[in-house]
């Protein structure tokens, strides 16, 4: 991978891997392009590709115990030994690592991050994914934390525009750097935009089963119950009129005449047909009818929700009706709201979920030691 330009420095700040190699390596070293600075007393190279970072071996040390256990006593001594000049950088091979997350990494623990700011303000989130991955196979993911804190703050405003896929990334970033605020917003994004199953789009993406299985497992429970609900909620509504056994006639040769509408309680009548019909269309005209969780996004629903009216269509069809009878169920009829209560389980149910509980299953009371508040 090419090295990003934003990290290369003016060439009187390059440095050299020079000293012990022999004519043969030094002329070839010529066509390879020159380390990036990142210590200029560095005394280590890390290479990585065509990437080879100026780096200072106590600095990492500090930041990480994984390279201080790289950088212990016996690299020392054997650096020494190897070289036939003893102050040059010793050159060491990270053949595993993304070399631009590596070159951040160092950047940022060697206090350059004006240079890695740069990255920040782009749209890269498999950049910020990978940085995570690095830091904690380096095990200094809290050295990096304000950094990662700002480049994760500074994608915020593009999560709503950000792909499935993406946004996956995002909560292993999240949970890379055990950010419960970015875990609950980013999952709970998730299950807004998905149409048609976690699970199944999960598949063919995690090559590195960074998250745990429990999340996708999580996340498709609660989208399997939101949308159990809904499906059951948007019945409800009209489920008492449909299931009337018995009918009420009209039943005066005046009342035929001039088509007015009988109101009763218990007997199926001519102002339930009505009302169900109504709603049934009003359904259809915001697109929740035929519902169908395939083809929409609960984002989507919730939006159709807000522009669902109750329409009461007695009037249209030449029916007055005035006053309402309370003692038939058509005429209290309010669908609207009973909608809205629907629309706030979803949104309760549809919120994001806890690191902390994923973390440490936790379950019932144990809740108040999350991070995040539960409700
Ligand atoms: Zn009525
Ligand atoms: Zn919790």
């Amino acid at each position: 991978m090419e090295l990003n330009p934003a990290f290369a420095t003016n060439s009187d700040k390059f440095a050299r891997a020079a000293g012990d190699e022999d004519e043969h390596e030094t002329q070839a070293k010529v066509t390879k392009p020159p380390a990036t600075v990142v210590d200029k007393s560095g005394d280590v190279i890390l290479t990585l590709g065509d990437v080879s970072l100026l780096v200072s071996s106590k600095v990492l040390s500090v930041a990480s115990p994984v390279f201080r256990a790289m950088f212990g006593p016996h690299f020392q001594e054997g650096n020494m030994l190897s070289k036939s000049n003893p102050t040059a950088p010793a050159v060491i091979p990270l053949t595993d690592d993304e070399p631009l997350a590596m070159t951040i990494l160092c950047q940022i623990l060697h206090h350059q991050n004006e240079v890695s700011n740069e990255v920040f303000v782009a749209k890269n989130i498999p950049g910020l994914r990978n940085l995570a991955t690095v830091s904690d196979k380096y095990n200094c993911v809290g050295a990096v934390s304000f950094a990662t804190n700002t480049w994760i703050q500074a994608l915020e405003p593009f999560e709503a525009q950000a792909s499935q896929h993406d946004l996956f990334h995002l909560l292993e970033v999240a949970y890379i750097l055990d950010h419960p605020v970015q875990f609950e917003r980013v999952s709970k994004r998730i299950l807004m935009n998905d149409v048609g199953g976690i699970l199944e789009r999960m598949i063919g993406w995690t090559t590195d089963d960074i998250l745990p299985i429990k999340v996708y497992g999580e996340l498709e429970k609660r989208r399997r119950n939101i949308y159990t609900e809904l499906f059951k909620g948007l019945q409800d509504p009209i489920a008492n009129l449909v299931g009337k056994n018995e009918y009420e006639p009209t039943k005066t040769l005046q009342d035929k005449q001039y088509g007015c509408l009988n109101h009763t309680w218990d007997k199926f009548n001519l102002h339930d047909a009505l009302q169900i019909s109504a709603y049934l269309r009003e359904l259809k005209r915001v697109n929740l009818w035929p519902f169908d969780p395939q083809k929409q996004k609960l984002d989507s629903l919730i939006q159709a929700f807000n522009n669902f009216e109750h329409r009461d269509i007695s009037r249209f069809l030449g029916f007055g009706i005035f006053p309402k009878f309370t003692n038939c169920q058509a005429c209290i009829l309010d669908t609207r709201s009973q909608l809205a209560n629907l629309m706030e389980k979803i949104r309760k149910g549809g919120r994001g979920l806890c690191l902390d509980c994923i973390d440490k299953g936790r379950r019932g009371g144990d809740e108040v030691k999350c991070r995040v508040k539960h409700d």
